[in-house]
């Protein structure tokens, strides 16, 4: 008896060993990791455009996982020891990040809440957009990156941010930058052309959130929906109801739905009005790696297809 408490106490022993030996070697491979930039990005379109601007000199820790709803988000520890070793930090603000206050709560225990702390505010310069509906009148509305324009303003940001914490490499993030700019004016000019071929009266977009309005406006649309932002209290009978109603004044001909939300409200919207969901599109996150959708560019061109296919049925 006293060889087999002997045996148990002598295996758990070397149990505790191995995990502890394992974890310091995976602590200083982290550290060792070949001298990039650590950077944190809040959700996965500004982890795209980051990462687009950064190339191989970044190692990039995305917070809210692709599929989900950055507006709000539980940060993990693994999220805190990140922010808090991160070299550089990009958020997207216009109050995307503000539900429950998961980002400044987080950079305030990650200790980068003060004036010098490398955080960067990617919608920096866009032009702010307002929500209108009741209780939220007058806060900003996120969703800039949805017109092309500002999706240049974003790389921008990047750019200059990372020189800002990596001078070292402002060549390269000023290279990697330029060329991605350039692709991004040139999918704008596309969304443009592309979007023209819908009858200006057949471009109306009904989605369960209002995520489009910087798209709206830069592309000729109008944009309703069942809810104005993705918080508490979405899809209640009276914003059912109300959205219903537009639904038959205007005579809309096709629903969508976006990748990232639960599609049951809108699903009940189509079974009240008889009018079908025409389509999938991108609006707060991007595609799981490898699917159709999974960077920013790609998402954004799904979107015109998409739209202009479920429009012109
Ligand atoms: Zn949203």
């Amino acid at each position: 008896m006293k060889k087999l408490w002997f045996m148990l106490v002598t295996i758990l022993a070397i149990g505790l060993l191995t995990a502890c030996s394992s974890e310091e070697a995976e602590g200083n491979a982290e550290e060792s990791d070949s001298g990039k930039l650590q950077v944190v990005t809040t959700y996965s379109i500004v982890y795209d455009i980051v990462k687009n601007v950064g190339g191989d000199q970044v190692d990039i820790h995305s917070l809210a996982p692709i599929g989900s709803n950055p507006h709000e988000y539980e940060p993990l520890p693994e999220d805190v020891k990140k922010a808090t070793d991160a070299d550089a930090v990009f958020y997207n603000g216009l109050n995307l990040e503000a539900g429950n206050a998961w980002f400044d709560r987080l950079m305030e225990t990650a200790g980068k809440d003060g004036e010098d702390a490398p955080v960067f505010l990617m919608s920096e310069g866009v032009e702010e957009m307002y929500l209108t509906s009741e209780g939220n009148e007058g806060e900003a509305d996120p969703h800039a990156w949805l017109d092309i324009r500002n999706g240049i303003q974003y790389a921008e940001n990047a750019r200059d941010g990372l020189i800002e914490a990596d001078p070292e490499n402002k060549d390269v993030y000023e290279e990697n930058a330029e060329a991605y700019i350039a692709e991004l004016q040139e999918l704008h000019d596309r969304a443009v052309s592309e979007y023209n071929k819908i009858p200006e009266e057949e471009r109306v977009l009904v989605t369960s959130e209002g995520a489009f309005k910087y798209f709206s406006e830069a592309y000729g649309f109008q944009a309703e929906y069942i809810w104005e932002i993705n918080q508490e209290n979405q899809g209640t009978p009276e914003q059912i109801t109300r959205i219903v109603d537009i639904i038959n004044e205007k005579q809309i001909t096709g629903l969508f739905v976006e990748t990232s939300i639960d599609p049951r409200s809108m699903e009940a919207v189509s079974e009240e009005t008889g009018v079908p969901i025409r389509g999938d599109v991108f609006t707060d996150s991007l595609a799981a790696p490898g699917e159709e959708g999974d960077t920013y560019i790609s998402m954004m061109e799904s979107n015109i297809e998409t739209i202009q296919e479920g429009l012109s049925q």
